[in-house]
């Protein structure tokens, strides 16, 4: 069933009961709030989940903080606003890590989201309560952000499709700064078809955001492309890496699937790709640091008083802001402060633009390049693992952020029952084509 086939009807209502009936279990979905779209718009009476980072007037935007748990959203997110305009409609807002921080869903300060498709199991994150709204059959198609991942990663643990355009396809106006030049929005749904339809609505030139670009291909429509001649990179680090032997011999399965269509697969070596989750870790935390300063009881949100300026600040951060958020920001702080900033910060964004040439030369020989989406299967909730562990969940994602390309989340089968994803990375501002590949191959 895809979007074209609920053209017509009004399922809102009908939704909106599911989520209330569900959810207590899953807590997926924060607050239902709704937002109807234009009633002579061609998708009325369908309805979405917004990942609550993203502004919509007439909802709350809480970034899954409590620094934030009563902030009005003042305005509409450009990408929202033109999905209300084609009809769609809000009807609520999605749990998440803590200002987009984590991989797990376990950073919100609004309890965990369980994996729809194991009970047991996070759903990813940090946008899991978009994916598993989507996963839980809520809605049809959801919004989240992705700095490192955090559309495809949550997509791959709960067995929907996930998409992160181009960086400067979707206007960030209006979603939550955590790493700006890293952040895009992106689009969960259950068939490529559909991110297709919602991307096409959301993108384009954006006065309110000057990293947007106008693109002139229809996002719906195929490209000349014929799949048997597709050419497809595996970079070596897959192996390398603490990958779950289950994750990797899926992955075997997948390539044998492509191959057997045709598709010409190489596996190469980029050495390069080995140092993009230091990058990330080095660049995220430090736009964060900056960007996460504003909310200090004074112009947003939540205010623990004390007496004193300094101690208001810090009495309203300390217990407004939790564990995940309050390590970026010192880590960030750390890499920007003089001392330290040319031996961090200024040397990772010389290896992020390394990593950008090198990634254009291989994207010139080839269409796409290809990983599993996450090293490992989605964790137990509540098993403890080191921050370094997670962060380097992100190890075949994050490379995508640093080089603004678009990338996509495919379900392929499960593995010992649980969802399994591939990701495949394309050429910058060509989504047209890796989702004319992405969905005529599967
Ligand atoms: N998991 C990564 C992080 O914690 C990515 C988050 C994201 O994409 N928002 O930073």
């Amino acid at each position: 069933m895809t979007l074209d086939d609920l053209v017509g009807k009004n399922v809102i209502e009908e939704r909106i009961k599911r989520i209330y009936e569900r959810d207590k279990e899953i807590n997926s979905v924060l607050r239902i709030e709704k937002v109807e779209g234009n009633k002579d718009g061609n998708y009325f009476g369908i309805p979405f989940l917004v990942k609550d980072n993203i502004l919509v007037e007439g909802t709350k935007t809480t970034n899954g903080s409590k620094i934030l748990e009563n902030y009005n959203s003042p305005y509409t997110a450009t990408a929202v606003e033109k999905l209300l305009k084609a009809g769609f409609t809000v009807v609520g807002k999605t749990n998440m890590d803590e200002f987009a921080m984590g991989n797990t869903n376990e950073h919100s300060a609004f309890g965990p989201v369980k994996n729809p498709k194991n009970l047991n199991r996070v759903p990813g994150g940090s946008s899991g309560g978009s994916a598993a709204a989507v996963a839980a059959g809520y809605v049809p198609f959801s919004l989240g952000s992705d700095t490192g991942g955090s559309v495809r990663q949550p997509a791959a643990f709960c067995g929907v499709v996930g998409f992160k355009p181009s960086y400067g396809m979707i206007s960030r106006y209006g979603l939550t700064a955590f790493s700006s030049s890293l952040d895009q929005i992106g689009v969960f749904a259950n068939n490529v078809k559909d991110v297709r339809t919602v991307t096409e609505i959301m993108k384009g030139k954006d006065p309110k955001d000057s990293t947007t670009l106008e693109h002139d291909k229809d996002l719906v429509k195929d490209v000349d492309i014929d799949l048997s001649q597709t050419k497809i990179c595996i970079p070596k680090v897959v192996y390398h890496e603490n990958a779950d032997d289950n994750v990797i011999k899926q992955f075997e399965r997948v390539i044998n699937f492509l191959r057997s269509k045709g598709a010409k697969v190489d596996i190469k070596d980029i050495p390069e790709l080995e140092y993009s989750v230091a990058i990330y870790y080095i660049i995220a935390p430090a736009e964060a640091s900056s960007n996460l300063s504003r909310y200090d009881g004074v112009k947003y949100g939540l205010r623990n008083h004390a007496l004193g300026l300094n101690k208001m600040y810090k009495a309203t951060r300390e217990g407004g802001l939790g564990i995940e958020v309050k390590r970026r920001i010192m880590m960030g702080t750390f890499n920007l402060s003089s001392l330290y900033y040319d031996q961090y910060y200024s040397k990772a964004s010389k290896v992020r633009k390394l990593l950008s040439n090198k990634m254009k030369e291989i994207l010139n020989d080839y269409h796409l390049i290809m990983t599993p989406t996450s090293p490992v299967l989605p964790p137990k909730i509540g098993e403890k693992l080191k921050p370094l562990d997670y962060y380097l969940m992100d190890i075949f994602t994050i490379p995508a952020n640093l080089t603004g390309s678009p990338a996509i989340s495919i379900p392929f089968g499960d593995v010992q029952g649980l969802p399994f994803g591939i990701q495949f990375i394309g050429r910058y501002m060509k989504d047209e084509e890796l989702l004319t590949i992405a969905d005529n191959f599967f």
